[in-house]
């Protein structure tokens, strides 16, 4: 019987001192990293643009959400509207 190493990988001790990712491709023209994210803390909204074709979405963030999570809102926006 051979000794069975559990594979746990050790988790990542690092909190994010890196600037997150805040340009994503775009579902409209589907260039790459062209849509910017920006984070406005105060007033908890969070704007994504295209800089190519210049759609642009706005969407309510918490302290926790990330540019991501616009992206994804903004995603989720576009599927929605297709859908109907
Ligand atoms: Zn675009």
């Amino acid at each position: 019987m051979g000794k069975r190493k559990s594979k746990r990988k050790p988790p990542p001790k690092m909190k994010s001192v890196m600037p997150l990712d805040t340009q994503f491709n775009c579902p409209f023209c589907n260039h790459e990293r062209v849509c910017e994210v920006k984070m406005d803390r105060e007033k908890n909204i969070g704007y994504i643009s295209c800089r190519v074709c210049l759609e642009d979405f706005q969407t309510v963030i918490n302290y926790l959400s990330e540019p991501i999570d616009v992206y994804s809102d903004w995603v989720d926006a576009c599927e929605t509207a297709n859908a109907t």
